[in-house]
């Protein structure tokens, strides 16, 4: 069979990958690609395979990086069945529609072009056939498939592909240690041949996650100090779940915690929020219990929603320390842009980074260090402090990915993806020095035989 690399291929975003089995082709992901622009011009390339040869399409998770190019490739002729968890399944629409709502903003503002209708979201949204973890499915011509849970962001999951005999896992993205809420990363079944792996982190190690409760409840106090606005720009699905979760374990037993308002300025963070409170058997032990309880531990008395427009624009009214936790997470386009033509310039509020940002997005300039940014056309000088907290991130780090890798005693070579650079050699390296596997860092369009 052969692998096909199709995207996320010495980078981070725009996730996928085909399997040829000779017999039939098989779609894992099909993301978009993210940088300056949210809608960025390789989205509008022709795919490096013809959509409608694919027989079907398996997706690990919901994060727009793994899934935005979903309705593009139904519009262009794909008519197969996508399977994912029932969480991912759910997803998806929110995550299409926000893409759709931010790309229809773009194109009124700035006359970029769109990348697919409100049809083909539909379209693609009827194709979506939801599994359980761990069931499997027969896709005939001797293929099997299994999805078991990544602990990386709600529903997300590692898929392995059984053809013929041979085993070939997808890994999706690998969650952090200890996400609260989500179960832990699983093992990879013994007797995986090959592993696509992500490579986010390759390069990089993580503070310890024990402190993530106390290094939000100094961001708050520290931010909260100076009077200004601390924002946090996250991914709507997953950074920010845990960050109320976090939140509000903090504001029970805290005491010192300052009492400032803290706002959800992100409509769909508030409708993934819903979909976290509909599969509470993804939850690990810790969350259940609290279920259990009946903590709503995704709401706290600080916390204030703010769904609409205008419920989102009267928080510019609100004076003194506040906290703002908006989308999206790479600072690329969403609700935290407004925030940030008014906050970057104040040097008492505060820039949280809590996630990956890529080459070329906001968010990336100003982890750099740029002092002058433009953001939606407004040049702004950057006066704010900001900070990265690597304990808070989605991905796991080198030591993370070497640990799971390690899990696959069999696993006779590595195809590293999802990565920049440095972390993609240097997690090579990596896995052939610690794991003793051979390790392949794919191209964009290579075709590899397994
Ligand atoms: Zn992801």
């Amino acid at each position: 069979m052969k692998i096909h690399f199709s995207g996320a291929d010495e980078g981070v975003t725009g996730s996928c990958h085909l399997l040829d089995t000779g017999k039939m082709k098989i779609l894992i992901d099909c993301g978009m690609f993210q940088g300056g622009d949210f809608n960025e011009g390789r989205n509008h390339d022709e795919f490096p395979f013809d959509p409608k040869t694919i027989d079907v399409l398996l997706v690990t998770h919901g994060h727009l990086d793994h899934i935005g190019r979903i309705p593009k490739l139904v519009k262009e002729g794909f008519g197969g069945k996508i399977y994912a968890t029932k969480a991912t399944c759910d997803i998806m629409p929110l995550i299409w529609y926000d893409a759709y709502n931010i790309m229809s903003y773009d194109n009124r503002k700035f006359g970029y072009p769109i990348l697919f209708e409100e049809t083909d979201i539909a379209e693609a949204q009827a194709l979506c056939h939801g599994l359980d973890y761990h069931e499997e499915l027969n896709l005939g011509h001797g293929v099997k498939a299994i999805w078991k849970d990544a602990g990386h962001i709600f529903g997300s999951a590692f898929i392995e592909i059984t053809v013929d005999g041979k085993k070939i896992a997808f890994s999706g993205d690998i969650g952090n240690e200890n996400v609260p809420i989500l179960k832990d990363t699983e093992s990879l079944s013994s007797d995986v041949d090959f592993v696509v792996c992500e490579s986010t982190y390759g390069d990089r190690i993580h503070e310890s996650v024990d402190v993530r409760k106390s290094i939000i409840a100094n961001l708050l106090k520290e931010g909260a100090g100076k009077g200004g606005t601390i924002m946090v720009p996250a991914f709507s699905l997953e950074r920010t779940q845990e960050f109320l979760y976090e939140l509000n374990e903090l504001s029970e037993y805290d005491h010192n915690l300052p009492h400032i308002p803290i706002f959800l300025d992100s409509p769909l963070a508030i409708d993934a929020t819903k979909v976290y409170k509909k599969y509470n058997e993804y939850y690990d032990d810790n969350a259940k219990k609290l279920y259990k309880e009946g903590d709503d531990f995704l709401n706290f008395p600080q916390l204030q929603v703010t769904y609409s427009k205008r419920e989102s624009q009267k928080i510019n009214h609100v004076i003194g320390a506040k906290m703002v936790i908006a989308g999206a997470g790479m600072m690329n386009g969403g609700r935290i842009l407004h925030h940030a033509i008014r906050y970057l310039s104040d040097p008492h509020s505060t820039l949280i980074i809590v996630g990956y940002q890529a080459h070329g997005t906001l968010g990336r300039r100003l982890y750099d260090g740029e002092k002058r940014v433009n953001v939606m056309g407004e040049y702004i000088d950057v006066k704010c402090t900001i900070k990265a907290i690597g304990a808070l991130s989605a991905h796991g780090d080198q030591v993370k990915l070497l640990k799971w890798l390690g899990t696959g005693k069999k696993v006779k070579k590595v195809f590293c993806v999802h990565g920049e650079g440095k972390a993609l050699t240097t997690f090579a390296d990596k896995i052939k020095s610690d794991l003793k596997k051979e390790a392949h860092i794919a191209k964009y369009d290579e075709v590899v035989e397994v």
